[in-house]
């Protein structure tokens, strides 16, 4: 008899985003008159920059002609999108070998398949608040899971503690939802953790184009012995709109060994049995991104979200309410007002001011009590929706 994988029983039912959207509606049947100001929103809303519509483009043309036309790219990469992110690292001091990174169809789907090259038995770390792929990968794949509580005491920034043993520590930062980042300091004893415990960090960097500060790493390999723990996973879907276009890219160093196995080499074995590459017009898009002129459109891009988020924190400050994020990340995290849990903040915001922003809890029990702020959405929408927070918030304190 066939035996499905039975930890699949063990995940929880994912209903944040669906309860979301169901109170949404139903709020929305009873006032058609009212408009909704979505601050929950973890999607883009501005359009790919021109320098990448040009590529993608260019490479659909490429396509057409029998002489341009390209088949199957390599599985891990085509190699002019492997240097440019390459050259990308090295401006920032970080020098890698292009075949060290990996190109993908965006952090999800690494986050998943990365676990393929660690034992079942290994234990996973995780810092709650999290990114639900993660507990919920870790489950699919029947690891074992130590939850590290990220909480006000420790600024959401969990630090190791040498009681706690992991095979595998998840690192986001900036980070998802808590919009926290941790210092080259705080990143640092991480790695050095992981080198004295034999761990592997997988370091999702997803917000990185969001960091402003100069003490924040972009890269966890900016801090020294990285390259012996660490697995980075990166994605242009926050820093270059591309999340309905799907692209990112990973980095497995070479240096990277346990127990006598190379990651890269088995990362290598991986990909090429398991996929057959990213399409190359998505390739050339990507690597348009690289280009003076892609840096300069996404840094607008950016600029912008960055001041959606200086409105939000004007609004959260104006109203004396704690909150991590938002100077480095796309994120706010506030301590909802006057004890109050995450859903009854959800449902007065919605129903008294008609702002949606994402309970905290559904993020980990460490999230009760909190609430979630994007930046993704529109200057008119975010204006509205931080004056409306600010009265409001100002009327319940005060
Ligand atoms: N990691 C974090 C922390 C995220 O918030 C997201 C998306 O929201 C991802 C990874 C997935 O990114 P991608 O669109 O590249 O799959």
């Amino acid at each position: 008899m066939l035996i499905p994988n039975r930890e699949y029983a063990k995940l929880k039912e994912s209903y944040l985003f669906r309860r979301i959207a169901e109170k949404t509606d139903a709020f929305q049947k009873e006032h058609p008159e009212l408009p909704i100001y979505r601050m929950g929103i973890g999607d883009v809303t501005l359009p790919l920059c021109d320098a990448v519509i040009s590529a993608l483009h260019e490479a659909v043309n490429e396509q057409s002609r029998a002489e341009t036309f390209q088949g199957y790219q390599p599985e891990c990469g085509a190699p002019f999108l492997r240097q440019v992110i390459a050259d990308h690292y090295a401006d920032r001091g970080v020098l890698l070998e292009p075949d060290e990174v990996f190109v993908s169809s965006g952090a999800s789907d690494e986050l998943s398949d990365l676990l393929d090259l660690f034992d079942r038995s290994n234990t996973a770390m995780i810092m709650e608040p999290a990114y639900p792929a993660y507990v919920d990968t870790s489950i699919m794949t029947g690891r074992p899971i130590v939850r590290r509580s990220a909480n006000m005491e420790n600024g959401f920034l969990p630090m190791p503690d040498e009681r706690m043993k992991a095979d595998l520590i998840y690192l986001c930062s900036p980070n998802n939802p808590t919009g926290a980042v941790y210092t080259r300091t705080q990143l640092q004893q991480w790695v050095d953790y992981a080198n004295a415990c034999g761990a592997v960090i997988l370091f999702d960097a997803a917000y990185e184009a969001y960091i402003e500060d100069a003490e924040i790493p972009h890269s966890i390999y900016e801090l020294s012995g990285a390259k012996t723990c660490a697995i980075e996973i990166c994605s242009l879907s926050k820093t270059a709109g591309f999340t309905g276009t799907r692209l990112g890219y990973t980095v497995v160093p070479k240096a990277l060994t346990r127990d006598g196995m190379h990651l890269n080499a088995m990362w290598v074995r991986n990909r090429t049995t398991r996929t057959n590459g990213v399409s190359y017009i998505l390739q050339k898009g990507a690597a348009a991104v690289f280009t003076a002129k892609g840096q300069l459109e996404i840094a607008g891009q950016l600029r912008y979200y960055k001041q959606n988020a200086g409105i939000l924190m004007q609004a959260l400050d104006a109203a004396d309410v704690w909150y991590t994020g938002g100077k480095n990340a796309p994120y706010l995290w506030m301590k909802c007002p006057n004890g109050m849990d995450s859903w009854t903040f959800f449902d007065r915001l919605l129903k008294e001011i008609q702002v949606v922003g994402t309970p905290g809890d559904g993020f980990g029990a460490c999230g009760k009590g909190f609430f979630r702020f994007s930046t993704f959405g529109s200057r008119r929408d975010t204006e509205i929706a931080a004056q409306r927070l600010t009265r409001l918030l100002q009327a319940w304190i005060n």
